[in-house]
């Protein structure tokens, strides 16, 4: 249960200022600058936070490549490395309250889903993958009986993790998880308006044992750290979840330098299809309103489209309208509040400049489409719902990642199915059907990492998560995780 006096207490603490961590200890930039940490609640300035330099970034990828060379930690006994993680997913999860409501001020999330989708997933990812430690074997290869060959797995080395804004704790525990049980040593870049809980995070990993040089962040700007990392010839992985910009340019700065492994989570324009047959029309409004709306948008798998068949379409965008209008915006401090702060002004300006196109192209602004709670400072926006979309407008085509929604009406599965797939990314999705049979055929043929029936946005850490087509490569999550940060090695032995 959530303590409101606790949270009102949190809510107003005085945040010191925010160094790196490196090489177990906290310090400043190399310069000693330092960038304001505004806070979308209110848009007054949280704290400060280092700003990082390309010579930080680079003695954190050094302190990372000395701890693992040195094999303080992969060449540690499997059970001692579960240990430390263990007691680290502990105090996690003890601290989950103070670091939920840090998070909330820096990001702005809604605190209900905060506390379970931020620390204490981390938690439990953590932990997740910390019993698989010593679980994961390799393999004898089925040779001739003159030979044996053995099949190894090695920690990679080096991995740079570079973070968004939403959800920084649970993505960042879904790269640290796997990473560090498999032996691998990191370097942290989280976003500039995200920092402050995972550099606490990382903190008590080093008070849970974990030994120092292991697990860094560096704070500051993409363009300098995160720059920096994908640019060294000592990070051997790279794993990032952002936008798709950003990872073409990982990509380019990996072929320029060391070819380093590149594993890109980024966005989505997630279909969420709604056939006449669904089984409860009011159920599947309420869940695609929270499917879309929550966070304000700020989901990476948000069903940001929804595709509706015209016999129904009228009924469900009014039902759907009612669900939304009973989301309670604003203080994300409030735990009966549904729908928090926009992360930065920019995504709010950004938000508003999708919807104000689409009015301008005759487009129906149904529901919402305006800032609210201005008198806050804050950033907050009305859940809003534009129909008469046609699929090929900018806002059926790009990612706004603000609450908005875009309704398509649809006629037949094949024309639902072409218009679902006819976006560049291929993230989630999700068919609302009685229909088992369609059901099926639409969850082979949706082009997307994950696709849901009869419900949107469920998940836990025993499932895969990743993109296809320009949605990105790889997987968090799963045991799956582990391939982007164990190698496999063969010892051929002649016998
Ligand atoms: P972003 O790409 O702007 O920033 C992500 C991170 O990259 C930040 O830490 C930023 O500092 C860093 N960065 C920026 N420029 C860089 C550069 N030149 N080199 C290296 N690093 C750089 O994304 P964002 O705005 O923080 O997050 C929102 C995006 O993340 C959305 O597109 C969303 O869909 C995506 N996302 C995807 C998933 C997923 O699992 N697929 C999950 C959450 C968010």
């Amino acid at each position: 249960m959530l303590d409101q006096s606790r949270i009102d207490a949190l809510r107003h603490s005085p945040v010191p200022p925010a160094g790196h961590l490196i090489d177990g200890q906290i310090c400043a930039a190399s310069d000693g600058q330092v960038m304001d940490v505004i806070s979308p609640l209110d848009g007054t300035v949280l704290t400060t936070m280092a700003r990082g330099t390309k010579q930080d970034a680079d003695a954190a990828i050094a302190a990372a490549r000395r701890a693992f060379d040195d094999g303080r930690w992969s060449e540690l006994a499997p059970a001692q490395r579960r240990k430390v993680m263990l007691k680290w997913a502990d105090l996690i999860e003890q601290n989950a309250l103070e670091l939920a409501v840090l998070g909330v001020r820096n990001n702005g999330t809604e605190i209900g889903m905060a506390l379970k989708a931020e620390p204490l997933s981390a938690a439990g990812s953590i932990r997740y993958y910390a019993e698989a430690i010593d679980k994961m074997t390799g393999e004898i290869a089925p040779t001739a009986p003159d030979a044996l060959g053995l099949v190894h797995r090695e920690p990679v080395g080096v991995v740079a993790a570079i973070v968004p804004w939403n959800f920084p704790q649970m993505i960042g525990a879904w790269k640290l998880g796997p990473a560090l049980a498999a032996g691998c040593t990191v370097v942290l870049k989280p976003a500039e308006t995200a920092s402050l809980a995972l550099i606490r995070i990382a903190e008590l990993a080093v008070e849970a044992g974990m030994p120092n040089g292991v697990l860094n962040v560096v704070t500051g700007e993409g363009a300098v750290v995160g720059e920096a990392l994908a640019t060294s010839m000592d990070v051997d992985v790279l794993v990032f979840t952002g936008s798709g910009p950003v990872g073409r340019r990982l990509l380019e700065n990996a072929a320029r330098s060391n070819l380093k492994r590149v594993y890109l989570e980024l966005g989505g324009k997630s279909a969420n299809i709604v056939f006449a047959d669904a089984l409860d029309l009011n159920e599947a409004a309420k869940v695609s309103a929270a499917g879309i709306f929550r966070n304000s948008g700020q989901v990476c798998v948000a069903g940001s489209r929804l595709l509706v068949e015209r016999s129904i379409h009228d009924e469900f965008v009014e039902l759907l309208a009612h669900h939304a209008k009973a989301m309670k915006v604003g203080d994300p401090l409030d735990p009966t509040t549904n729908a928090g702060a926009v992360n930065s002004l920019r995504q709010l300006e950004q938000n508003l400049g999708f919807v104000a196109e689409a009015h301008e192209q005759g487009r129906t602004i149904a529901l919402g489409g305006k800032r609210i709670l201005e008198d806050t400072g804050g950033y907050f926006m009305e859940p809003t719902i534009v129909t008469g979309v046609e699929p090929s407008d900018r806002i059926a085509q790009q990612e706004v990642f603000g609450p908005v929604l875009a309704v398509i009406p649809f006629d037949t599965e094949e024309e639902a199915l072409r218009i679902a797939n006819g976006t560049e990314f291929g993230l989630a999705s999700a068919v609302w059907t009685a229909n088992l049979s369609r059901a099926h055929k639409m969850v082979r043929r949706i082009k997307a990492g994950v696709v849901h029936v009869n419900t949107y946005g469920g998940s836990d850490i025993t499932v895969p998560l990743g993109g296809v087509k320009q949605s990105g490569n790889g997987h968090d999550k799963s045991l799956h995780a582990f391939e982007k940060y164990l190698d496999l090695k063969t010892a051929w032995i002649k016998l």
